[in-house]
């Protein structure tokens, strides 16, 4: 076995682009040092970073495998901190697996899933969120959630979120400050405003909460279950709904998953709609599969649109389904074919049901339900643009808020004000993965002189 060490040592190489015939593809190889590695593919002795070199690229027998670009960099200014060489051949894949080939032969292992990545930010190139939004970028599923991955990216979250930590450090400061030298203890709080501090922490911190929340209903999207018989205007509602987006249905063309499941993007935001009339008995492996997930995202759905024929009203088989969903699932009852029935467009509220009346067809009342779906979902676009955020990055934030709200309750108990700093300072620390106990010392005595 090698140590992490070793194996963080190792050249690693894989393809870079995507699957598939294209005109140029690439291969990005990443090391301590690629000398060999230059010399056997290229047969050059050396590359200046960061120039584009037209050359063969040879194996082994001195034969010729492809001609294409090479370009070096240098460790550390490179994507990984290490050395890294991008190597453009053709983009077809037996001639991508020969250049491969080569790179194994002259000493690569293959790298593994995430690994550029993951040496980046053990290099300290990008904190853990900018390492996340790069795999959210490349599955981006509209333009708002890449232009919120690429935000992240950028650093906007972890610059919100470093500066909230800057303030909680400053914060412990004082306040580990004043345990150790009670003596000065009343005094020091005073002069710390250490309440005004927190009331100001809090306050931030609740707001980046808030864009937080956004950020993961871009990146997650929701997930909604529609009810209703055949011929009731399913496909004509989901169709209408797509409308100002094109590239709508992700689909898998050739399987029966798309019986019952469809993505539809309003807003920016992805929506999974699970149509309950294709869960059903089936000996089809692959529909099988497709209706597991879609039962899955029933128990975990955010919402359920009921559809209803406003001609003809709900059937006994609809009112089935929706014995079986849960109670406290959010249900949206829509009347569609007004345009036969008479109504007009508008949304009515009975008891803490919400009827929409629409036409899909007729494209009657459909901006009511996009507003209303994104509102049940907590999208507020209001905000401007928002930063891509993940699950994790909530639940931690959740819990940071939880920890100051704590301390904010039991600022005038200094152990337990400090206790709760450190859990909150912990808890926010493992969004971007920078915490480490040595910081804060290493903060504390480079800007206090406590020894005096
Ligand atoms: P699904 O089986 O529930 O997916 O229903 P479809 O969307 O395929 O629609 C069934 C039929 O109803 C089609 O002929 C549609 O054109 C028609 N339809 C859908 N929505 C409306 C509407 O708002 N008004 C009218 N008049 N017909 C509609």
């Amino acid at each position: 076995m090698k140590t992490t060490t070793e194996y963080l040592a190792d050249n690693i190489v894989a393809i870079a682009s995507g699957a598939g015939y294209a005109g140029v593809g690439v291969i990005r190889v990443s090391g301590a040092n690629l000398s060999a590695v230059i010399a056997g593919l290229t047969h050059k002795d050396e590359l200046k970073p960061r120039l584009a070199y037209y050359v063969d690229f040879y194996a082994a027998a001195n034969e010729i495998l492809d001609s294409g670009l090479v370009l070096f960099f240098r460790g550390p200014k490179s994507f990984t901190g290490e050395d890294v060489l991008e190597i453009q051949g053709h983009g077809s894949p037996v001639v991508l697996n020969m250049l491969l080939k080569r790179c194994l032969e002259l000493g690569c292992r293959m790298a593994e899933a995430g690994e550029f990545t993951k040496r980046a930010y053990l290099n300290g190139k990008l904190d853990l969120v900018q390492a996340e939004s790069i795999a959210d970028l490349i599955h981006a599923e509209s333009e708002a959630s890449a232009k919120g991955a690429l935000k992240s990216l950028k650093g906007e979250f972890s610059g919100q979120i470093q500066q909230i930590n800057q303030q909680l450090i400053h914060l412990r400061m004082f306040v580990e400050a004043t345990l150790d030298f009670p003596e000065e203890d009343i005094e020091f709080i005073a002069n710390a405003k250490i309440k005004s501090k927190l009331e100001l922490l809090q306050h931030e911190i609740h707001q980046l909460l808030g864009s937080t929340k956004q950020g993961v209903i871009l990146n997650n999207g929701a997930n909604i279950v529609i009810v209703g018989r055949p011929n009731v205007g399913k496909s004509s509602l989901l169709n209408a709904l797509a409308n100002e987006d094109i590239a709508i249905v992700t689909a898998i063309a050739g399987t029966t998953r798309d019986v019952v499941r469809q993505k539809i993007i309003i807003d920016g935001v992805p929506f999974n709609i699970v149509d309950t009339a294709g869960i059903r008995e089936t000996d089809d492996v692959v529909e099988k599969i497709g209706i597991e997930r879609a039962l899955h995202a029933v128990a975990s759905a955010d919402l359920c649109m009921v559809l209803i024929d406003d001609n003809v009203g709900m059937s006994m088989a609809d009112q089935q389904i929706l014995a079986q969903l849960p109670e406290a699932l959010p249900k949206l009852f829509i009347h569609n074919k007004i345009d036969l029935s008479g109504e007009s467009p508008r949304i009515s509220q009975q008891n803490e049901f919400t009827q929409i009346y629409l036409s899909a067809r007729e494209g009657l009342g459909i901006d009511l339900l996009r507003a209303k779906l994104l509102a049940l979902i907590g999208w507020d676009n209001s905000a401007g643009d928002v930063f891509l955020a993940r699950t994790r990055h909530l639940d931690a934030m959740r819990l940071t808020v939880k920890h100051i709200d704590n301390a904010f309750s039991n600022w005038q108990e200094l152990e337990i004000l400090a206790e709760e700093l450190r859990y909150a300072h912990t808890a926010l620390s493992s969004i971007t993965g920078e915490f480490s106990a040595d910081d804060l010392l290493g903060e504390i005595f480079s800007k206090f002189c406590i020894g005096k």
